[in-house]
C-alpha cells in the first residue's frame, strides 16, 4: 500500500500530504495552487478532454467532455444511499473515471457535488443526499486517481457551463437559478464564479420571502424554495388532490387516485395538455420565481438570469409568469435596464459539462502509458482489498 501511495504522490500529484511540499520538487504542485482562484484562465487552459462528474441526489453522471463542451461519452449510475460511508461514494467515482479512461485520454477530473464545498474547493462541508460531513473529497480522490481533481458545488458548475456554452454566453454578470427539488444558485462575474469567503455563496433558496410561511427543512419558515421549486409544485398539487378538490379531478384521474404518484414532470405534462390546475400551479411557482429574481436583481444587478433545473422544463408556462412578476416587483422599474431571464440550454448535463470545463483549468497533459500504469495499480489495489475483506468476512 505504501509503495503505491508513494508512487502516486510523487508521480501523479502529491496532494494527499496536506500542507507538505511535494517529494523531490521545489515547485508547488498544480493542485496546491487551486484555491480561491484558478491557476489558469479558460483562454490559456490546454484544449484537452476532461471528465466531468455530477453527483446529484439520485444519479451520478460522468462524461468525457472536449474543450468545446461536446460530450464524447457519458455513463451514469445510482447515487449510493445516504447510509453508505463516504468511501462507497468515492469508489463509485473512481470506478466511473477508470471506465471512461479505458476509451479516452483523461487529463483532469472535475466534480460538481450537490452540497456545500469550502472555499479551497477541497472539502464538502455538507451534502444533504450523501454521508459527506466535512469530507476532504479532492485530496481523497487525487490520492487515488492519477490526474488533477477539482471539486465544486453543482450549481456553480452548471452556471459555468451555461456561461461558456449555453444560455449565458457573452454575459459578464450572470446569475443562475436551478429549480429542482429546492433552489440552487450561482453568481458569475467577469468570468469568475463568486463563491463567497467561505465557499457557500448562492444559496438563494433559503432567502425568506414569506415571514412565518411554510416550514422549511433548513429550520426556518417562509424560505423562497418553499414557494418556487419542484417540491412546492408537488406539495400544492398533492394537497389539492388530497382535499378532493374539483380542480384536481384531472390529475386524480391520471394517477388513478394514488396521490403519491403525483410528480413534477407529470404536472408539467398535464399543464402542456391544458389542465387548468396544473397551468395555475406552474403560474404560482413562476410568480414566486419572479419575486425572488427581483430581490436578487436589487442586490446583485446582473444582466442575465439563467433558469435551469428540472422544473425549467415547463419553459414558458413557468418563465412567462416569472418575467411578469419580475417586472412588477423590480425596484426602480422603468428607470433602469432590466435583466434578461432565459431558460438554461444545456439541460441536465450542464453540471457535468461545467465540472469538466472547470477541470481543464487545472488539467495537465498526461502521457498515456504512465497514466495506465497508475490505473492498473489502482485496480490491483482494489482487487487485493476486496480479497482481504472477503477473507475477513469468512
Ligand atoms: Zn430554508
Amino acid at each position: 500500500m505504501s509503495t503505491y501511495r508513494d508512487f502516486t504522490l510523487q508521480r501523479a500529484l502529491g496532494s494527499a500530504r496536506a500542507g507538505g511540499a511535494p517529494i523531490g520538487s521545489g515547485r508547488p504542485t498544480v493542485l496546491r495552487t487551486v484555491g480561491t482562484r484558478e491557476r489558469r484562465s479558460l483562454l490559456t487552459a490546454p484544449r484537452v478532454p476532461t471528465v466531468g462528474i455530477d453527483i446529484g441526489g439520485t444519479k451520478v453522471m460522468a462524461g468525457v467532455v472536449d474543450a468545446d463542451g461536446n460530450i464524447l461519452e457519458r455513463v451514469r449510475t445510482e447515487t449510493p444511499d445516504k447510509s453508505k460511508s463516504p468511501k462507497v461514494v468515492e469508489d463509485t467515482i473512481v470506478e466511473l473515471v477508470l471506465d471512461l479512461s479505458d476509451r479516452h485520454d483523461v487529463h483532469a477530473v472535475g466534480i460538481g457535488a450537490a452540497g456545500w464545498v469550502d472555499a479551497d474547493r477541497n472539502r464538502v462541508l455538507f451534502a444533504p443526499h450523501l454521508s459527506w460531513r466535512n469530507e476532504p473529497l479532492r485530496d481523497r480522490l487525487s490520492g487515488r486517481l492519477s490526474v488533477p481533481v477539482l471539486v465544486d458545488n453543482d450549481a456553480n458548475t452548471a452556471a459555468w457551463a451555461e456561461w461558456r456554452f449555453g444560455a449565458g454566453r457573452g454575459e459578464d454578470h450572470l446569475v443562475m437559478i436551478t429549480l429542482g427539488t429546492g433552489i440552487g444558485g450561482a453568481i458569475l462575474e467577469d468570468g469568475q464564479v463568486k463563491r463567497g469567503k467561505y465557499g457557500v455563496a448562492g444559496e438563494f433558496g433559503h432567502m425568506q420571502v414569506v415571514p412565518g410561511g411554510h416550514r422549511c427543512p433548513c429550520g426556518n419558515r417562509g424560505c423562497w424554495e418553499q414557494y418556487s421549486s419542484g417540491n412546492a409544485l408537488v406539495r400544492e398539487a398533492r394537497e389539492l388532490a388530497a382535499a378532493d378538490s374539483p380542480v384536481a379531478y384531472g390529475i386524480i384521474e391520471r394517477v388513478k387516485g394514488n396521490i403519491p404518484d403525483i410528480t413534477g414532470p407529470l404536472i408539467t405534462e398535464l399543464a402542456r395538455e391544458g389542465d387548468a390546475m396544473c397551468v395555475e400551479l406552474l403560474q404560482d411557482i413562476g410568480q414566486w420565481l419572479g419575486v425572488g429574481i427581483a430581490n436578487l436583481a436589487a442586490a446583485l444587478d446582473p444582466s442575465c438570469f439563467v433558469i435551469g433545473g428540472g422544473v425549467s422544463a415547463a419553459d414558458d408556462l413557468l418563465i412567462a409568469p416569472a418575467r411578469d412578476a419580475f417586472r412588477r416587483h423590480l425596484t426602480g422599474r422603468g428607470y433602469r435596464p432590466e435583466a434578461r431571464i432565459a431558460r438554461a440550454q444545456l439541460g441536465p448535463e450542464a453540471g457535468m459539462v461545467g465540472a469538466a470545463d472547470l477541470a481543464r483549468l487545472v488539467a495537465r497533459r498526461f502521457r498515456r502509458a504512465k497514466r495506465r500504469r497508475v490505473e492498473r495499480y489502482e485496480r490491483y489495489e482494489r482487487y487485493a482489498e476486496s480479497r482481504r475483506s472477503s477473507r475477513e468476512a469468512l
